[in-house]
C-alpha cells in the first residue's frame, strides 16, 4: 500500500471525479477530499434548469457517492492558505493537513455586483443560491429581471418565463451570447427568447437598483426603469483562487496550468505533484494555440470532467520516470437548455473568424453553424441536431493535432465562454 497522501481541495465535480480516477487508477493511499459547502457533492447544471423550475430536488442532482473510495471527506470547510515548501494546507478551523500529492479544484464563485444590493438581488452558483431564487421566483406577483444575458442568465429567463413569471433580460452587448457563439446564433437565441415572452433589453445595461430595503427594479442605461420583485446577476464567474494567495502559484484570473494541468509557480516553472482541475483552472489548448503562456479558461462540466482522468494520471506518474505521454488531444464542449431546445456547441466558437450556416431554421427550431480560423475548423455549434454536431468531432481533433504539430499564433488569451 501507498504511503502517499493525496488531498483534493474542492468536492464538487472536478474534485470529486478526480478522487474517482485516483482510486481507478490503482491509488491505494490516504485520499482526503476538503470541501467548504455542507452538502454532499452535486451537480450544478441543473441549477438554472430543472431544480429551479421545481422539477427535481437534491436527490436528482447528487453526484455519485464518494462513500466507496475509502476517502477522508471533510466537508462545511474551507481551505484558507496553501504552503507549498511544507506540502502543507491550512484550513479554516485552523487545522493543518499534510499532503504529498494536491489537487486544486475549487471552481469559481458568480461574479458579484460591484456595490451593495437591496434585497431580492441574487447570484447562482450553488444549492443554496438556487433554492434562494426559486422562493422568491414562486412568490406572488413575482416580476424578474435578469442582468446578462449569457448562457446562465438566458437559461433563467427561460426557466423563468415558463413558470409564468414576467422577465426582463438585459444584455449590454446587441445580441444574447454573440461573443462566444457569434452573431447568427446570437440572433437565433434572441428570437427564441422573444417568441417565448421574455422582455429582452439589448445595448443598454443596469445602471442601479431602485428599493432600500428589498429590491423594487432597475434604472437602465437607456433612461428606462424596469420594475422587478426579484432580479438575478448572471455577470460571469471568478474562479475561487484567494486561498491561493501567497502560496507562490501563477494566478492570472485562474490558477495557470501545463497541458497536463501540472500547477505552474510564480516562474513559469512546473510545482512537482500539484495540479488543478475544472472552473478554477487555465491552461493551453492545441486548437488554441497562441503566445507560449496563451491559457485558455473554459468553465465547461465536460472540462471538469476531462481534467480529472488526466490529473489522477500525471499525479500517479512516479517522479522523474522520463517524460510523460503527450497528452491527449480533447475537443471542448459546452451545452445549454432555452425554450425547449438544447445548444450545444463544440471547439472553441468564440476565436473563430468565420461562421458558416448550414442550416437556419428558426420555426423547425433547428440551427447548424460551421466555425473557421484561418480556414481550418475550429468550433461547431447546432440547436437540436446532435447527431449532426458529433460528426465535426474527429474534424477538430484532427485541426488540433495540425496546430499542435505547427503551432500559428491565434494571439489571443480568451476567458471564460
Ligand atoms: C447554474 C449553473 C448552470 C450550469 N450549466 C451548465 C451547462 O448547461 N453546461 C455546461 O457545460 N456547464 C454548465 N455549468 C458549468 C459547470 O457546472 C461547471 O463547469 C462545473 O461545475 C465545474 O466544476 P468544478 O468542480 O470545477 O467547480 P465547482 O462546481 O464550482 O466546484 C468547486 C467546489 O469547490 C468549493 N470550494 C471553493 N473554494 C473552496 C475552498 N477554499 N476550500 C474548499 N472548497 C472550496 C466550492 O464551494 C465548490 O463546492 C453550469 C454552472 C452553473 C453554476
Amino acid at each position: 500500500m501507498s504511503a502517499r497522501h493525496i488531498v483534493v481541495v474542492g468536492a464538487s465535480l472536478a474534485g470529486s471525479r478526480t478522487a474517482r480516477a485516483l482510486r481507478d487508477q490503482g491509488f491505494d493511499g490516504r485520499l482526503t477530499l476538503v470541501g467548504d459547502e455542507p452538502h454532499a457533492p452535486y451537480d450544478r447544471p441543473p441549477l438554472s434548469k430543472q431544480l429551479l423550475a421545481d422539477a427535481w430536488e437534491f436527490d436528482d442532482i447528487a453526484l455519485p457517492s464518494t462513500d466507496d473510495l475509502d476517502a477522508d471527506l471533510r466537508t462545511g470547510v474551507p481551505a484558507a492558505a496553501l504552503r507549498l515548501a511544507d506540502r502543507e494546507l491550512v484550513l479554516a478551523d485552523g487545522d493543518r493537513v499534510g499532503w504529498d500529492g494536491l489537487v486544486i479544484a475549487t471552481g469559481a464563485a458568480a461574479r458579484p455586483w460591484p456595490a451593495t444590493v437591496p434585497d431580492g438581488v441574487h447570484t447562482l452558483r450553488t444549492l443554496d443560491d438556487a433554492r434562494a431564487l426559486r422562493r422568491d421566483l414562486t412568490a406572488a406577483g413575482a416580476r424578474l429581471l435578469v442582468v446578462g444575458a449569457g448562457f446562465l442568465g438566458s437559461e433563467v429567463a427561460a426557466t423563468a418565463v415558463a413558470l409564468g413569471v414576467p422577465t426582463t433580460l438585459v444584455e449590454a452587448e446587441e445580441l444574447p451570447m454573440a461573443r462566444a457563439i457569434g452573431a447568427v446564433a446570437g440572433d437565433f437565441v434572441a428570437r427564441l427568447h422573444q417568441e417565448a415572452g421574455v422582455d429582452l433589453r439589448t445595448g443598454t445595461t443596469v445602471r442601479s437598483f431602485t428599493g432600500a430595503d428589498r429590491v423594487t427594479g432597475a434604472d437602465l442605461g437607456d433612461g428606462t426603469h424596469v420594475p422587478a420583485t426579484v432580479v438575478l446577476l448572471a455577470l460571469g464567474a471568478v474562479p475561487h483562487t484567494a486561498w491561493l494567495r501567497g502560496s507562490g502559484l501563477r494566478v492570472d484570473g485562474a490558477v495557470v496550468c501545463d497541458e497536463y494541468g501540472r500547477v505552474l509557480a510564480e516562474d513559469g516553472t512546473v510545482v512537482p505533484d500539484v495540479v488543478a482541475v475544472g472552473d478554477v483552472s487555465r491552461r493551453p489548448h492545441p486548437l488554441a494555440d497562441g503566445p507560449a503562456d496563451g491559457t485558455l479558461h473554459l468553465g465547461h462540466w465536460s472540462a471538469a470532467v476531462e481534467h480529472s482522468a488526466l490529473a489522477a494520471r500525471v499525479l500517479l506518474h512516479p517522479a522523474g520516470d522520463g517524460d510523460l505521454p503527450e497528452p491527449p488531444v480533447t475537443v471542448p464542449s459546452f451545452w445549454s437548455d432555452l425554450h425547449g431546445v438544447r445548444i450545444r456547441s463544440l471547439g472553441l466558437p468564440h476565436l473563430a473568424d468565420e461562421a458558416r450556416t448550414v442550416e437556419h431554421d428558426l420555426p423547425g427550431r433547428r440551427l447548424e453553424i460551421s466555425y473557421h480560423r484561418d480556414g481550418e475548423p475550429i468550433g461547431a455549434l447546432t440547436v437540436d441536431r446532435a447527431r449532426r454536431l458529433a460528426a465535426y468531432r474527429p474534424l477538430l481533433v484532427e485541426a488540433a493535432r495540425r496546430r499542435r504539430a505547427a503551432p500559428t499564433t491565434v494571439g489571443s488569451v480568451p476567458t471564460t465562454v
